[in-house]
């Protein structure tokens, strides 16, 4: 059996000290971690680093490592040997907890059942205009994972002592090395360590206890929602393992543009077009706000992007408890169509006059 070198696995030197034996390590458990890492060889790597910490971070094994190589730790299994660590399960001295600090959420107990939290989710959401100004309530589906109803989670039907290992969990097999023949312990392939098996394994989570299953939930969305915010639902993500609790569901946002409407935090913009006639000698003009029709007059010699403001006619923003103002932008509509009597007409406009002082500034720069 050829097994790489500890030192190398960790990628430290002989003289490591502990510290950098931990933190080595560390690095290794956080890039290959099942949890987090799906390639298909994470788990042996995984494993190769938690077993080759195992033996580095202790004192005594670290001796017996150096002087001995691999075969310090095979069972001798009564054929003779250096005997001794039972290594079937590498993470019986590994607080990965404390290694890794919290790095998966809040993850209770220790052990192999510990309870643990189940994964947040996050879902995009388009809303209109109107859905995200007033808020709206929203069927959700998400996709997540759920207790196999079919098999209530154990994964099969009728549980059996494993054939293979015979209830034990482990297997032991001959090793032979330099200094003979020795016995190891391995984790059962054929149960996982758990001893038992199916005789009938369970079509509809194939095993696994859990079925991905798209659920809907009702969600109250709150007024004055904009791009990219999310909001969070507590417990509505995956189901927590043995007994954890639920991960939450963070919804964001994608709002569509209004045709009419632009929008500014809480604050409402809206373009307003007039007439040339308007313009000039002002007028009135009907307008819409986000929850009524206002008239509006139009004081003479309204220009292009001239402003007013209406109160509180913004967004009323649940979250913040904030109202906005609605902003209204003229738009003067210069014709481009005239009739020879219009064109006339604006022919003796331009001969009397009506010059504006800025008009006369500008003029003013030109001729200088
Ligand atoms: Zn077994
Ligand atoms: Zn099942």
């Amino acid at each position: 059996m050829n097994k790489k070198d500890y030192y190398e696995v960790l990628g430290v030197s002989k003289n490591a000290t502990d510290d950098e034996i931990k933190s080595a390590f560390r690095k290794l458990a956080k890039k290959y971690h099942p949890d987090i890492n799906k390639d298909p060889d994470a788990p042996a790597k995984f494993k190769e680093a938690q077993e080759a910490y195992a033996v580095l971070s202790d004192k005594d094994k670290r001796s017996q490592y150096d002087q001995f190589g691999h075969a310090a730790f095979d069972n001798n299994g009564g054929t003779g040997g250096f005997g001794g660590f039972d290594f079937s399960g590498f993470d019986f001295d590994i607080d990965l907890d404390d290694i890794l600090g919290n790095m998966f959420g809040g993850r209770g107990g220790r052990g192999r059942n510990k309870a643990r939290r189940g994964s947040d989710l996050l879902q995009k959401i388009n809303l209109t205009f109107e859905e995200a100004v007033f808020g709206c309530e929203k069927d959700i589906k998400v996709m997540s994972n759920v207790k196999c109803s079919s098999c209530d989670g154990e994964g099969g039907f009728d549980k059996e002592t494993c054939s293979k290992c015979h209830g034990s969990g482990t297997i032991t097999q001959e090793q032979h090395t330099l200094f003979g023949s020795f016995m190891s312990k391995t984790t059962c392939p054929n149960c996982s360590g758990t001893g038992k098996t199916f005789k009938r394994v369970c079509s509809k989570c194939h095993g696994d206890g859990v079925v991905r299953e798209s659920k809907t939930i009702t969600v109250k969305i709150p007024s004055g929602i904009d791009n990219d915010m999310r909001l969070r639902v507590p417990g509505k993500g995956e189901a927590g393992v043995n007994g954890g609790d639920s991960g939450d569901l963070y919804l964001e946002f994608s709002v569509k543009e209004h045709d009419y409407f632009k929008r500014e935090g809480d604050d409402i913009f809206l373009e307003v077009p007039i007439t040339l006639t308007q313009a000039v000698l002002g007028g009135k003009v009907d307008i819409k706000t986000l929850s009524s029709i206002v008239t509006l007059s139009i004081p003479a010699g309204t220009n292009t992007l001239d402003k007013q403001r209406i109160k509180g006619r913004g967004i009323k923003n649940s979250s913040t408890g904030n109202t906005g103002d609605m902003y209204i932008i003229f738009k003067v509509i210069i014709p481009n169509k005239l009739t020879k009597e219009q064109k006339k007409l604006f022919e003796s406009l331009d001969d009397t006059d009506l010059t504006t002082s800025e008009i006369d500034k500008f003029n003013r720069f030109v001729n200088k």
